[in-house]
């Protein structure tokens, strides 16, 4: 071990989502890459034409990126007004802040909240594991709580509790996923009156990264919450998840103290473009989306027709798959085994602790991802 390095972070091993050219022989393109969320389509080409013009014609790369964000943040103001059906218009740029993906946010969050000894974080698992991850590159502590095994409704009581016997440091930011990766439930109405009813001590991240295929937000609550922000990102819905964009919406006050920790030059001026076109041409690409939509039920209701195979009702672009009896911890291997043969045969899905997290991909290759599933169940000893 290098001397030097915190020994909390020695023992830390780097976050591989995907297969990766640092681990793995590159990932062939013909795989179905069925493991991150990602839209399954690319960008139009007539929008890829627009930004290599904008490449060619308006970016100076010599220069610094425009390091205030001006254009963008107007944009995706205008762009959250509408998304929320909000009449006025009640976010402006100064309740925007920008990052390279949302997870740059969520790591200028923790550094603004819980740093130095400041604050735990409290997470309810599952759920996306980048709130631990970063937190833990931080030496920030992560306090979990569980989920209910058969609605994935968070424990609240736990939760309660949790917050009331934190101290040294004390929980000071909750995260949510709205729905919830890998569960795709949207919060329900018990999880946001408890929400509500935390101290404003307390700053609540509700991430909204698959709002565009839910249409559920709580930006109209922003208002009269000082302590909530909302993140959301290009990544998903808007498939740009190649040029890292995310943003944050929150108080102006909230806003200011992001501002102050971020990197200078956070974001190349190509990604800022590409958003702003993705922006721009948002009823375009948006247009997929149903399209997703009933491409996800046509699984979900073709795999619970599978006597093995539990299948929970989805609010985004994924699905979340359990073995009947999942409680078994004899299954654990089956779970593998599944995911294991499923790449073997072509189709790279999220393995999880109890389950499988599978994106909705084309419509070709949700067909294949039945078959395969089907066929390798077929050989399974239950
Ligand atoms: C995919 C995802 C993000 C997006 O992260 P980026 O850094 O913007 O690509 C954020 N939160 C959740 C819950 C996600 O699933």
């Amino acid at each position: 071990m290098l001397p030097f390095i915190r020994s909390d972070l020695a023992q830390f091993t780097a976050y591989k989502p995907h297969p990766s050219s640092d681990t793995d022989a590159a990932v062939p393109t013909e795989l179905d890459r069925l493991d991150t969320n990602e839209s399954p389509y690319d960008l139009p080409l007539q929008l890829k034409e627009k930004l290599a013009w904008t490449y060619q014609q308006v970016i100076e790369t010599n220069r610094y990126p425009d390091g205030g964000h001006k254009t963008l943040k107007e944009a995706i103001a205008q762009y959250v007004n509408e998304s929320a059906k909000l009449t006025s218009s009640l976010i402006t740029s100064a309740n925007i802040s920008v990052g390279n993906g949302s997870d740059e946010l969520i790591r200028s969050l923790l550094i603004a909240t819980c740093l130095g000894g400041e604050g735990s974080i409290l997470v309810a698992n599952p759920t996306f594991s980048m709130y631990a991850i970063l937190a833990q590159t931080l030496g920030i502590p992560i306090v979990t709580v569980e989920r209910n095994a058969a609605n994935f409704e968070i424990d609240l009581t736990a939760a309660q509790s949790a917050i009331a016997q934190t101290q040294n440091p004390p929980i000071r930011v909750v995260f949510v996923v709205h729905p919830n990766s890998p569960t795709a439930n949207p919060l329900t109405t018990d999880e946001l009156t408890w929400l509500k009813g935390l101290s404003e001590q307390i700053l609540v991240v509700i991430d909204e990264a698959y709002f565009e295929f839910s249409q559920n937000t709580l930006i109209g609550e922003l208002v009269q919450r000082p302590n909530w922000v909302i993140l959301r990102t290009f990544s998903k819905a808007f498939r740009l998840a190649a040029m890292r964009v995310g943003y944050c919406v929150a108080h102006p006050e909230a806003i200011a103290i992001l501002e102050k920790v971020r990197l200078p030059y956070n974001l190349p001026s190509f990604s800022m473009a590409a958003a702003l076109v993705a922006l721009k041409n948002r009823e375009l690409l948006l247009e997929s989306i149903s399209q997703t939509l009933i491409e996800r039920d046509k699984l979900i209701h073709t795999l619970s027709q599978h006597s093995k195979l539990q299948v929970s009702p989805s609010a985004a672009n994924f699905i979340y798959l359990r073995l009947q009896g999942n409680i078994f911890h004899s299954q654990d291997n089956v779970l593998k085994n599944l995911h294991d043969r499923l790449k073997q045969s072509g189709t790279l899905v999220r393995l999880l602790s109890e389950g499988l997290r599978i994106t909705i991909g084309t419509s070709e290759e949700n067909t294949r991802t039945i078959n395969r599933i089907q066929a390798a169940l077929v050989n399974f000893k239950f």
